[in-house]
Formats: structure tokens, C-alpha cells, sequence
């Protein structure tokens, strides 16, 4: 029986696994479907990662985190989870190769995956001039023009968060209303710098080897080119949260009706021994910094969890 599973291989997954070998649990491992690292080893660039200066991509910024972990005692098995469903006692995970490992404790550290928006030239030039992070990659366009596709809530906040570093915010929505509180629209509409494509469609972005150039908008009044460098798409997210799905489709915990985990502040969600960390938690903030931070916090309540379980 391990001490405690982790299931994801992320900045969250990564630091629980740290801190739990170099707090004492000694029987842990770390089931990452792919090599270690997280979404962020999708970026070429990351900026704010606090004591990293200089250019350095996500995967240089992740290399040496699985090594620092394995010498404390990580164990990685890279293989998907399925589920993991608990007896009462203990838990145990499920594998996609068909066996299973029981655990005292789990931390899900799956992270969450942005919608598409759907227009040509997206997945070439994703992370190359179209990024789905205003926080991340916001700076990088300071006192440039950007496009931000979307009309919900995390759009019309992520626009707002783009306006004061950018000249100027094309916001591209596909409605002429929001749903968004009338104040918060009463705002938009007031920001002299954010610019409203209403009933409009993103068809394509486009670019070459440096990057993105512009973007091609469908109108009712026709055809038009936003020239940009950046196309900010916020049209939902996918929350990787199919691990905690149980047979009967009931989660094995409390969830948003948005599936984020619902936890508190240590990260313990409401069944005991279970806790979740990083992108896939409610009010996560989605960067590096804080799914770490989420991942100690998780690990140090695991450590805790465990004594107290060998010690009943
Ligand atoms: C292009 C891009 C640029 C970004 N730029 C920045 C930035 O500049 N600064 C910043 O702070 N943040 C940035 N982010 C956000 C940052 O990457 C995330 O907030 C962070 O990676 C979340 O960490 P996590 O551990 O919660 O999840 P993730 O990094 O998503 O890791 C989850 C891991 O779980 C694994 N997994 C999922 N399901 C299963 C399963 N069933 N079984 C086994 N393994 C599974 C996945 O393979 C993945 O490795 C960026 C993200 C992207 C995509």
C-alpha cells in the first residue's frame, strides 16, 4: 500500500512529490500519463516565475524538478490513471493498463485544459502569439495591440487585465449582449482603450516563422483584418477531472457545477485523505507559482493524514 499516490506530473504534482518524500512518507509515487512537467512545457517563454530571471522556456524552467524530487525518493510510473474510488479505508487507483495501486492518501493534480475557440491557425500558433493567459503572456505585449476572443466573464476580466498593459483591446465577441453584471458592462464600454467587434467570428490567425500578425474577423458588416501580435482566446475551460469520476457518474467529492475541485485552504477536499491542487482547484489562479505552493500545502496535510492513519 503507498503511503500516498499523486496523480498528475505538473508544477502541483511535481512540489507534493517533493515535499512528501523530504517530509517522511516514504512509499510515494507520482503516476504522470507523459513526462513530467505540466502544460507550462508548452510555453517558450515563461517571466514570472519568482528568482528565475533571464529567457528561459517552461521546459528548460521544469527540467530539474523531476530530479530533485526522485532524490528524495519520488517514484514516477508513467501511466494514465482512470479513476480512483475509495472503500471507506483506503484508496485505490485505477491505471489504464488495467491494474490498481492502493494508497492511503491522493493528491489529484491533473490540471485543466482551455477550450478552443475553433479558428484556423490556433494550434499552429499557439504559445507563438496566441495564448489563452492573460497573466502569463499579457507583459509580453505591453504597448502593443491585442484581440481577445470571448464574451464571458473570464473574458471581459482578462480584457480588462490586458488594458492596462496594452495600447489598445480588441475584444471579439460572437454576441451583441453579455452576461456579465450591467456595471461590469457599463465598464467595458467605458474603457477607452478596449474596442467592441460585436457579433462577430474569429476565422483565422495569421502569422509566419516570428509569430502572429493579425487576425481575420467575419462581421456582419463583412470581412476585416485585426493587425495584432497577440490573439487572446477565454471561451471555457475543461477542468481534468475525470479521475475522481466514480462508475455511477457521481464525483468522489464536492465539485463546482464548473467541476473544479472544491477545496479549502489546505487543499483537503470534503472526503478525508483526498486532496486536490493546482490548475484543477476551485479560485486556482492558474500559474506555476501557484500550483507549487498548492502542491506543498497539499503534500504537508498528506503527511499529516498518513501519521495519524498508521498511528490509529
Ligand atoms: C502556453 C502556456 C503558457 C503559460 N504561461 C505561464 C506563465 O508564463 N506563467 C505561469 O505561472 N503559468 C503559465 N501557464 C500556466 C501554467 O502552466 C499552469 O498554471 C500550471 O502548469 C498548472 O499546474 P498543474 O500542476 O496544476 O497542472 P498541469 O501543468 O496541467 O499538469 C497536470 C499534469 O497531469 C497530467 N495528467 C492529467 N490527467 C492525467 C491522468 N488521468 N493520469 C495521469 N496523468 C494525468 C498531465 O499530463 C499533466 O502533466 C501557461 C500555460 C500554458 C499552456
Amino acid at each position: 500500500m503507498l503511503d500516498l499516490a499523486i496523480i498528475g506530473g505538473g508544477p502541483a504534482g511535481l512540489t507534493a512529490g517533493l515535499y512528501a518524500t523530504r517530509g517522511g512518507l516514504e512509499n510515494v509515487t507520482m503516476f504522470e500519463k507523459g513526462m513530467p512537467g505540466g502544460q507550462i512545457t508548452q510555453s517558450s517563454e515563461i517571466e514570472n516565475y519568482p528568482g528565475v530571471t533571464g529567457e528561459i522556456s517552461g521546459m528548460d524552467l521544469m527540467m530539474p524538478w523531476p530530479q530533485q524530487c526522485q532524490k528524495f525518493g519520488l517514484k514516477h510510473a508513467m501511466v494514465e490513471v482512470d479513476r480512483v474510488t475509495h472503500n471507506g479505508k483506503f484508496f485505490t487507483v485505477h491505471l489504464a493498463d488495467g491494474t490498481t495501486e492502493d494508497a492511503i492518501s491522493v493528491i489529484t493534480c491533473t490540471g485543466s485544459t482551455p477550450k478552443k475557440a475553433g479558428f484556423a491557425g490556433e494550434d499552429e500558433f499557439f504559445g507563438k502569439g496566441v495564448s489563452t493567459c492573460a497573466t502569463c503572456d499579457g507583459f509580453f505585449y505591453k504597448g502593443k495591440e491585442v484581440a481577445v476572443i470571448g464574451g464571458g466573464d473570464t473574458a471581459i476580466e482578462e480584457a480588462f487585465y490586458l488594458s492596462k498593459i496594452c495600447k489598445k483591446v480588441y475584444l471579439v465577441h460572437r454576441r451583441d449582449t453579455f452576461r456579465a453584471a450591467p456595471n461590469t458592462v457599463a465598464r467595458l464600454k467605458n474603457t477607452a482603450n478596449i474596442e467592441l467587434i460585436l457579433n462577430a467570428t474569429p476565422k483565422e490567425v495569421l502569422g509566419d516563422a516570428m509569430g502572429v500578425t493579425g487576425l481575420r474577423v467575419t462581421t456582419q458588416q463583412g470581412e476585416i483584418t485585426l493587425n495584432v501580435p497577440g490573439v487572446f482566446t477565454f471561451v471555457g475551460n475543461n477542468v481534468n477531472n475525470t479521475v475522481l469520476k466514480q462508475e455511477n457518474g457521481a464525483f468522489l467529492c464536492e465539485m463546482t457545477p464548473w467541476g473544479e475541485v472544491v477545496v479549502d485552504i489546505t487543499m483537503a477536499t470534503s472526503l478525508k485523505g483526498l486532496y486536490a491542487a493546482g490548475d484543477m482547484r476551485i479560485s486556482a489562479s492558474k500559474q506555476v507559482v501557484c500550483a507549487a505552493g498548492d502542491g506543498a500545502t497539499a503534500a504537508l496535510q498528506a503527511i499529516a493524514y498518513v501519521d495519524s492513519y498508521k498511528n490509529h
